[in-house]
């Protein structure tokens, strides 16, 4: 069987790696000139609208799915009239649009923070004005890794917030005072069976994922178990196939949600070594229709991303437990090019391992919770 991608970045080559051993093809659809998916898998050049490469890959592969999450949605919507795409389109829509997605997280009863859709800059002062400050103006579309948001604290600063994000569509949330970041994923299966990994707790700076720790130290099993179902009710109201996670804010009182991304995640990276079956290996089974996977963990685990930094593979190596995934992408500041697994049996054991990374030139920010302490904003 041969599976089609849309987005031939990281994850479509993490998604090959674990299909492989299945007996799967994959053909990439990227319109850049050596996406990194195509060390493991064909490569078809063109962009993710040209009519003619969606018909070769309607032709060449058995089933599609996607790994980055600003294709458009009409693509999709053509290839699943051809061929079976998994998840299903609605829930690319849904994700794409930041008011679309929390209106529908509040309808399945996921809280989210105060927000306020905003099309021209008189929206923008009413939205403000219902949301209040300070607030986070985000572009409705095309936003991932933190990017097109602006954090506004006064009135003042709104005509600059509107431009600089490109006079667009937007939506205004209330700025979270969280404790912690959090996220959970999920899995639904062709036969609606769905299983979720533990809830793991990030770290962002500048937006971006720096740090995730698996399972969230110390979230209550109360929470942990909110979070779950949250997940969930987003795979059964989506009627969806596939890797699904939930980002989340845990803040006084309980979880917020935040957003939710279709596809394989950066924060389930850690499944590669930290759980019995991976994110990438249980979205293929999905697409494909195979079993699920066991997604218990195996002890605790942190992933790392390296971003635009090339470490020194050998001092990366010889801490214990400790495993690099190197995408064979150009270095350039800001740019994922690799993460690094590291997995023990407790948490003082896994501690010491990240500080063995960190004395070796690895920088891993926010091991403070590690000693016992809440990351906080
Ligand atoms: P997003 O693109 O929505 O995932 O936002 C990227 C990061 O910005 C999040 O992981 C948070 O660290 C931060 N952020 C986003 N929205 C809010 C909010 N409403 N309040 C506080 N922080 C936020």
């Amino acid at each position: 069987m041969k599976l089609g991608v849309l987005g031939g970045g990281q994850l479509g080559r993490m998604l090959a790696l674990a299909g492989l051993p299945l007996g799967l093809k994959f053909l990439f659809l990227d319109p850049q000139a050596r996406p990194c998916a195509a060390d493991v898998g064909q490569h078809l050049q063109a962009a993710y609208d040209d009519e003619v490469a969606l018909a070769r890959l309607a032709r060449e592969a058995d089933r599609a799915t996607y790994e980055f999450e600003n294709v458009p949605a009409r693509a999709l919507q053509w290839l699943a009239r051809h061929l079976p795409v998994y998840p299903p389109p609605r829930a690319l829509q849904v994700c794409q649009d930041r008011a679309a997605e929390k209106t529908f997280l509040r309808r399945i009863g996921v809280p989210t923070a105060e927000f306020a859709a905003a099309d021209t800059p008189g929206d923008l002062e009413q939205a403000v004005e219902r949301v209040g400050l300070p607030a986070v103006v985000k572009t409705r579309r095309m936003g991932y890794d933190g990017k097109a948001q602006r954090v506004v604290r006064r009135w003042e600063e709104l005509p600059a917030a509107w431009e600089e994000l490109g006079a667009v569509p937007v939506v205004v949330e209330a700025l979270v005072p969280f404790r912690r970041e959090l996220s959970v994923i999920a899995v639904r299966g062709l036969d609606g069976a769905t299983l979720s990994y533990p809830v793991v707790q990030n770290h962002h700076e500048d937006g971006i994922l720096r740090v995730s720790l698996a399972p969230a130290p110390g979230l209550s099993s109360g929470l942990a178990a909110q979070a779950q179902a949250y997940v969930h009710q987003a795979l059964e109201a989506l009627d969806y196939v596939g890797v699904l996670c939930l980002e989340l804010f845990e803040v006084e009182g309980g979880l917020l949600g935040n957003e939710m991304a279709p596809r394989v995640h950066n924060s389930g990276h850690w499944t590669l070594e930290g759980a019995r079956t991976s994110q990438f290996a249980n979205h293929v089974r999905a697409v494909t229709g195979l079993p699920l996977g066991d997604a218990t963990p195996r002890g605790c685990c942190a992933m790392v991303n390296l971003i635009g930094e090339r470490p020194d593979f050998s001092s990366v190596l010889r801490v214990p437990g400790a495993h690099l995934h190197w995408y064979g992408k150009e270095l350039r500041p800001g740019r994922k090019v690799g993460h690094v697994t590291v997995c023990a049996d407790s948490w003082g054991s896994l501690a010491e391992r990240l500080e063995a990374l960190q004395a070796r030139g690895l920088r891993v920010p926010g091991l403070g919770v590690l000693a016992g302490n809440a990351e906080s904003r």
